[in-house]
């Protein structure tokens, strides 16, 4: 069977290519290395054997024969073997030797080029490495020798004579040195240069100066980081985009059940944020008979989950033909709307006191309210004051999710945690201190302020666009008063504070 050497980029998953995904999800065996975020892996067969083949910079690492021995073994075994590694397989990345020992096995190998660091992360940074008026070339160097050491393979009088930009790989520890020896072999002092810091993750930090002066600027860097020196870097001043955006730099947590969570955490992605996925609740479906619609003329649904499970059980839409529908909010009407029901009522405030105002000139004989198991009993109990028949139709149960031991440390750092509903909060079973609380709404508030805590930040909209634009709100005043405030009292905003930029 053949052997894939699939480069996975520098981190942002969605830099994974087409062929790269499509590898991922057929493989039988996965040998990647550390910078592999979790993500990247997601679409992996649940049967799939994963190795983590890492190497942590400069401590453990699983030696290069010991992984070459591995692709040859299950290559050889018949399975299909995806070996992915950061950026691209052939730059820098040891896919050569790989590549060579496959060939010397017999073993039939393809190479899928991925997106390599030192272009993407300088993308990411708003520094395009080639540019009409600014550089015709661009060297990948790596930093990995010291430039002290007269047997280093590398040739420093020539790169610092380059007349492009220079990009250097593997090289933030040795930064002093390669500057300095650059400097003495007569590239002009003040020639822009950059570092950059996990490169196209949510947390990509950038700092900015001269040949002279980038060692001590980035001096706080960590690996893994790229090098870059050039007239190129100077336009990040003008293109800077990525650490601009309004999350950027900011940890989010979404509580909200796993299989809910993905829209939320698409918008927060798309703002900037890290988004860290800590579901603290999951929907079990409840079994049942189809519901007689046909003696009600009203239903009530009051959530997206209500909607899918309400026609599991009916399977035919013409159920509903004769009946008045009503939905909580946009979410829940989309949700209907996308199996060809359109709602007659969706009130104004996305509540159950809101839909009972929305109703209040509707007439209503006899109500199915189809809804969690848990709920509220307000919208039943209000009818029936008005004299409606009620029944209620329990879809599912809410039930609390445990945190996996990764979920609970990432979820300790996070600046944010959205709550979505009130059994997000009621469930999770530990809300940690010093992140600000973002709540969809009153209810939510009110199940928050059960476990006495107040959020920060509430939505005036209850739905998802309401809660991001209460959210964007709090980070923009957030970052003023940091802004405004004196050196002397940064880090007393809840906010880390700006990426280090010069
Ligand atoms: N094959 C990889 C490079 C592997 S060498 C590629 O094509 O990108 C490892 C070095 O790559 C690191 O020391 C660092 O210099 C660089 N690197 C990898 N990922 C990075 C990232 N996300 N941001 C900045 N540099 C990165």
């Amino acid at each position: 069977m053949t052997v894939y050497l699939v480069g996975a980029g520098p981190g942002d998953p969605g830099l994974l290519t087409a062929r790269a995904l499509e590898l991922i999800a057929q493989a039988d065996v996965i040998v990647h290395d550390r910078l592999i975020p979790a993500e990247s892996l997601a679409g992996a067969s649940a049967d799939a054997e994963l190795i983590y083949a890492g190497k942590e910079g400069g401590g453990e690492s699983v030696a290069q024969d010991e992984i070459e021995r591995l692709l040859v073994a299950h290559g050889s075994a018949g399975k299909l073997v995806v070996r992915l590694k950061g950026g691209d397989p052939f730059v820098f990345g040891r896919g050569g030797e790989e590549a060579e020992a496959l060939r010397r096995a017999g073993i039939e190998f393809e190479v899928v080029p991925g997106v390599t660091a030192g272009v993407a992360a300088p993308a990411y940074a708003g520094i395009p490495v080639t540019h009409r008026d600014a550089a015709s070339a661009v060297a990948f160097v790596t930093g990995h020798e010291d430039p002290a050491k007269p047997e280093s393979a590398l040739d420093w009088d020539a790169l610092a004579r380059f007349p492009g930009t220079l990009v250097v790989y593997m090289g933030v520890r040795r930064l002093p040195a390669i500057a300095e020896r650059l400097l003495r072999a007569g590239r002009p002092a003040d020639e822009p240069a950059a570092a950059i810091e996990r490169g196209t993750f949510g947390d990509q930090r950038t700092v900015t100066g001269t040949l002279e002066t980038i060692a001590s600027e980035a001096a706080g860097l960590r690996p893994p980081a790229i090098a870059l020196f050039g007239p190129v870097a100077a336009l990040r001043d003008e293109l800077q985009w990525f650490e601009r955006r309004p999350l950027a730099g900011l940890k989010v947590a979404v509580t909200r059940a796993r299989a809910q969570a993905s829209e939320l955490a698409a918008r927060l992605r798309t703002l900037g944020a890290t988004v860290i996925e800590a579901p603290a609740i999951r929907i079990v479906p409840l079994d049942g008979p189809a519901p007689e619609m046909e003696r009600y003329d009203l239903l009530c649904v009051t959530s997206p989950n209500g909607v899918r499970l309400l026609f599991e059980r009916l399977r035919d839409a013409r159920a509903l033909a004769g009946v008045r529908v009503a939905a909580i909010g946009p979410g829940t009407a989309r949700a209907l709307a996308d199996r060809g029901i359109v709602a007659d009522v969706v009130p104004e405030r996305f509540v159950a006191e809101g839909l009972l105002d929305a109703l209040s000139r509707v007439p209503v004989d006899r109500a199915l309210i189809a809804r969690a198991a848990e709920a509220r009993d307000v919208l039943p109990d209000a009818l029936r004051d008005r004299g409606a028949d009620v029944d209620v139709l329990a879809l599912y149960e809410t039930v609390a999710e445990p945190l996996s031991d990764a979920e609970r440390r990432a979820l300790a750092e996070v600046d944010y945690i959205t709550f979505t509903s009130s059994s997000t909060v009621r469930f999770l079973d530990e809300i940690p201190t010093g992140a600000r609380l973002v709540s969809i709404g009153p209810v939510t508030t009110a199940a928050l302020r059960e476990r006495g805590l107040q959020p920060e930040v509430e939505a005036s909209r209850h739905d998802i666009d309401g809660l991001l634009d209460a959210l964007l709100k709090d980070v923009r005043s957030a970052r003023r008063v940091r802004d405004g405030a004196t050196r002397s009292d940064r880090g007393a905003s809840p906010l880390q504070p700006p990426p280090p930029d010069r």
